[in-house]
């Protein structure tokens, strides 16, 4: 968004992930604050539906680094770098984009889900913004690096 533009949605997200960082794990506000922006921002058709198809993505979702999103089932073949993702990081950037920042703190997720969460987001953010995080993160957050 260009600089200057005034953005309530996106000032409340940042605000509340702020303070949030003083007592929750900062590598979940960190993800979470991503999902958000990524989505208000107007990401998310890549992130609820399949890119090629614009099908619901459900059951088994690939994640394909050369288009920048994902992927059904159907639309994975002549895509080399379609990768199947976990159902729990799929469905858990699904519940953040569809719930308060409360509510998604609250997600339990095993480190192994957490980290593919980022690196979705990673990859995501890099296609598309031409943007690594991993280098800001990994000076804060341990579970950034993998
Ligand atoms: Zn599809």
């Amino acid at each position: 968004m260009p600089l200057w533009d005034a953005n309530c949605e996106i000032f409340d997200v940042l605000k509340e992930c702020l303070e949030r960082l003083e007592r929750e794990d900062p590598f979940k506000v960190l993800y979470i604050f991503l999902i958000k922006i990524l989505t208000i921002s107007g990401f998310e058709p890549e992130f609820g539906h399949c890119l090629r198809c614009h099908g619901n993505l459900a059951g088994r979702v690939y994640f394909s680094v050369s288009r920048g999103g994902l992927l059904c089932a159907r639309c994975t073949p002549g895509i080399a770098d379609a990768k199947l993702i976990r159902n729990d990081v799929f469905s858990s950037i699904r519940y953040v984009q569809e719930s308060d920042i409360g509510g998604s703190l609250r997600l339990k997720t095993s480190g192994e889900c957490e980290r593919g969460v980022f690196y979705i987001l990673r990859e995501f953010i890099m296609y598309h913004l031409e943007v690594d995080i991993n280098a800001a993160a990994a000076h804060l957050f341990e579970k950034g690096l993998s």
